[in-house]
């Protein structure tokens, strides 16, 4: 995937071994990798750095991998493959009751885990194609949601995770007010409502990128004081 925004995986996971073994063979699937070792890391991880999919050990030293489901699901629909090696019915259930989208029991092989995170990304990028239709277009942008590629002009451009994530909030809401703490809570989490400074870095940097005159902004227009919209010039 040459310049498509790479998926973001989250292991949560306290033994180094399997963490060893679970790093080569995710970046060698081209995945970009976040690592923690304790559920209160991991939940911070999953706050700040949004990851796409997370897989996490029921078993962490400073508490149970379940409330690190519990906690992430106040606020995200991220996909979470649980890692353990309690292989039983109850803690099975307990987790995806909660919230977890599949569950591999340790040993496991990669094969089976591989096929298993292929399938969460897919459904996931299945059901933003479905609930949006997945390419948007303004001016010469086009966004292309489920192939998580961005052009302008043809040409492909770059953008980090949480500027394709504040993107894509905005072209599935063309012409609407998005306010700071709708963007704030979408992007990074509830825990940064009120850090409206985040909004400016990354809507400059997304003008920067995607307008013609990054100053006088066409399509990425501040409202002051209240949030963004995105004129993507049919609402006018
Ligand atoms: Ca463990």
């Amino acid at each position: 995937m040459p310049d498509s925004v790479p998926i973001e995986i989250l292991l949560i996971e306290d033994d180094s071994q399997i963490r060893r073994f679970l790093r080569a063979s995710l970046l060698a699937d081209q995945y970009k990798l976040i690592e923690a070792f304790t559920a209160a890391e991991g939940m911070i991880q999953a706050t700040a750095r949004l990851p796409d999919l997370i897989l996490l050990d029921l078993g962490l030293p400073d508490g149970d991998g379940l409330d690190v489901i519990r906690q992430v699901r106040q606020s995200s629909r991220v996909p979470i493959i649980v890692l353990s090696a309690r292989d039983n019915d109850k803690d099975k259930i307990a987790a995806l009751d909660l919230g977890a989208d599949d569950y591999v029991a340790k040993p496991f092989s990669m094969g089976e885990l591989s096929a298993r995170i292929r399938a969460a990304v897919r459904r996931t990028a299945q059901l933003a194609a479905e609930n949006n239709s997945s390419e948007y277009c303004f001016g010469t942008v086009i966004v292309d949601l489920a192939k998580r590629i961005v052009k302008k002009g043809g040409e492909e451009v770059h953008l980090t995770p949480h500027e394709f994530k504040l993107l894509s909030m905005l072209v599935r809401h063309p012409g609407r007010v998005l306010t700071q703490r709708e963007l704030l809570k979408e992007v990074w989490g509830t825990n940064h409502s009120d850090q409206a400074h985040y909004l400016r870095v990354y809507m400059a940097q997304i003008r920067r990128k995607l307008e013609t005159d990054p100053a006088q902004p066409k399509f990425f227009i501040t409202e002051p004081g209240v949030g963004y919209r995105l004129d993507d010039g049919d609402s006018t």
